[in-house]
Order: structure tokens, then sequence, then C-alpha cells
């Protein structure tokens, strides 16, 4: 049994570890990202109590960025149910970029993982939703959901996205092309831009993931988001793909589920325990927050977390 003392301990250890390190650098390909301070820091656990512990700018709102990848699949998930959403998503790590062609190629179009952009796509594709605005509402809920608070799409981030977004926008119409697209593509693609759009805090990412860790009702709220049957589903996928191309590495260093964004975000999932999040934006080389990964990497040993230790 994890005391509280015992976690608010790490979180303050974590930070104060890490706040000195100026390695790596923000992602530049989204002008808007390339413009926040990478400065900023904040830790923070969340509970399956609903107890927070945080350290720094744990209250600073960042973008969410790829992390909105999870919480769409869940929805996702949740409508289409786990059988369907294996078949037409998949469960297997790319072992490429989170926007590879190549990836497509290899597979036969199919994603694979809803954790890169082609899944994601994909997974935005799936939800049954009247119009643009409908599937736009139904995942920013799903967001709001997890983290018990109203989230909101930051319209100028959004902007900057989406006059740069060609990529993405030829992934969307390689999976139409391909068979693993259930919507228009251009509004698929549209919704994904938006969904990666929306401001959180690092308390919001924790109370999140400690929702994945609570079987899948927020700790803070008491509501159910989505069924507990659910929650193993998109905690594989975020084993198998959460930290792009050093998935793998993250599972055999830290050995749990976990998700990154390219806006500094990182969160990691102690199932049946807590979350931890971490914000600081900027990037190693394969794209995650290098200060993120140190302090819940450090979180993670100093209680003992992993999934894989017996
Ligand atoms: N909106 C970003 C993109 O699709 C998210 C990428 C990420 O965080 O990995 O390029």
């Amino acid at each position: 049994m994890i005391t509280s003392e015992q976690i608010a301990e790490a979180v303050a250890a974590a930070y104060d570890s890490h706040k000195a390190n100026r390695n790596g650098k923000n992602a530049s390909y989204i002008p808007a990202l390339a413009e926040v301070d990478p400065k900023l820091f904040g830790v923070c656990a969340a509970t399956v109590d609903g107890q927070t512990f945080s350290a720094g700018d744990a209250d600073c709102e960042f973008a969410l960025e790829s992390i909105s990848k999870v919480f769409t699949a869940a929805l996702a998930v949740e409508q289409a149910g786990p059988e369907v959403f294996h078949r037409k998503v998949g469960a297997d790590p790319t072992g490429a970029e989170f926007n590879s062609v190549l990836a497509l190629e290899l597979h036969n179009d199919k994603p694979n993982s809803p954790m890169v952009n082609a899944g994601a796509m994909t997974a935005t594709s799936l939800i049954s939703a009247t119009d643009a605005m409908d599937r736009e509402r139904q995942v920013v809920k799903i967001q709001s959901d997890f983290a018990g608070r109203p989230i909101t799409v930051n319209e100028q981030l959004a902007e900057s996205e989406r006059a740069t977004n060609f990529h993405n926008r030829a992934i969307a119409w390689l999976l139409l092309c391909g068979g693993y697209m259930y919507s228009d593509p251009m509004e698929a693609c549209d919704v994904y831009t938006l969904q990666c759009s929306t401001m959180v805090t690092t308390v919001d990412l924790a109370v999140m993931g400690a929702t994945l860790a609570n079987g899948g009702v927020n700790p803070v709220t008491g509501k159910r988001v989505i069924a507990k049957a659910n929650v193993s589903h998109v905690l594989a996928e975020m084993t198998m793909e959460g930290l792009y191309t050093s998935s793998g590495d993250w599972a055999y260093t830290v050995g749990l589920p976990a998700k990154s964004g390219v806006g500094g975000g990182l969160f990691a999932v102690a199932p049946g325990k807590l979350a931890i999040a971490a914000f600081s934006p900027p990037l190693d080389k394969a794209g995650n927050s290098v200060r993120a990964q140190a302090a819940i990497t450090q979180i993670a040993h100093q209680l003992g977390l992993g999934l894989y230790d017996t």
C-alpha cells in the first residue's frame, strides 16, 4: 500500500531532480507550439481515490496534441465495440514515426494503432456522428468527462495546426483508398486536428489517467466515463505505441502504459492505483518530453509501480 506521504514526496523529489534539465527542443512543425515557454515544467500524480499531488507549473494549460488519441480511441471502442475497433484500427506497434505513410504501405493500409495519426483519424471517423460539429462535440466531451471539467479547443492553436496539416490530410485520403476511413476523410482530419488543439493542465492529465486507473470512473467526479471492460484495451494500445518509436524502451525501463504528445505532455497509468502526468515542452528526437519522461520514470521507480515487477 502506497501512502499519500510517499506519493507527495516522490512528486516533489522528481520535480526537484529534473527542473534544471534544459535538454530537448520544442516541436516546431506546428508554429504555435514553438512559441511555448520551454522552461515550463509541471508534475502531478492523481490517485484512484481522487487525491492529487502536484509540483511546479501543474496548473498551466498546454496543448493535449497526440494524447487526445487515447480518449478518442476510448470513445470509439465504447461505440464500435472492442472487436470491431480491433479489426478496423488495430493494436500493434507500427515501429515507425507517428505520421508515417510507409507504415500504412507496409500493412496493407491498416493503421495498426489508434496512437499514430493514421489510426487516430480512423478512430475519429468511427465515432457515430450526425456531422462534423457533432463529432467534435463528442470528442471534446469525452476529454472533459475524463478530466472532470470542461475542456475547450484553443482556436488560435487549431488555426496554426489547420494551416500546416497537409501531411495528415494526405494520410486521411490514403485511409479512404485503403478502406480504413469511416466518415468523410476531411471531416475526420479536421476533428482530429481540433481534438489535438484542446488545452489541459498537468493536473487535468493526471485525473484523466486516474480515470483509467480507476476502471473508467473519474475518481474526482464519481462519473463513469467508459465501461470497465474497455479500459484494458485502451491501456494495451497505450503500451504498444504510446511513446512513438520509444514505446518499447519505455515498457522496458518503466513498465507502465503511457501516452505523450508533441505539446510536451505525458501521462502514465498504474492500474488500480494512480496516474502520473508531467508537462515540459522540450522534446527528445523521438518526440517525447525530456523532463516529463525523466520525472515519471523517477516516480514510477521510487513507488515501485512497474507492471512487470514481481
Ligand atoms: N496534431 C499533431 C499532429 O497530428 C499531434 C502530433 C503528436 O502529438 O504526436 O501532427
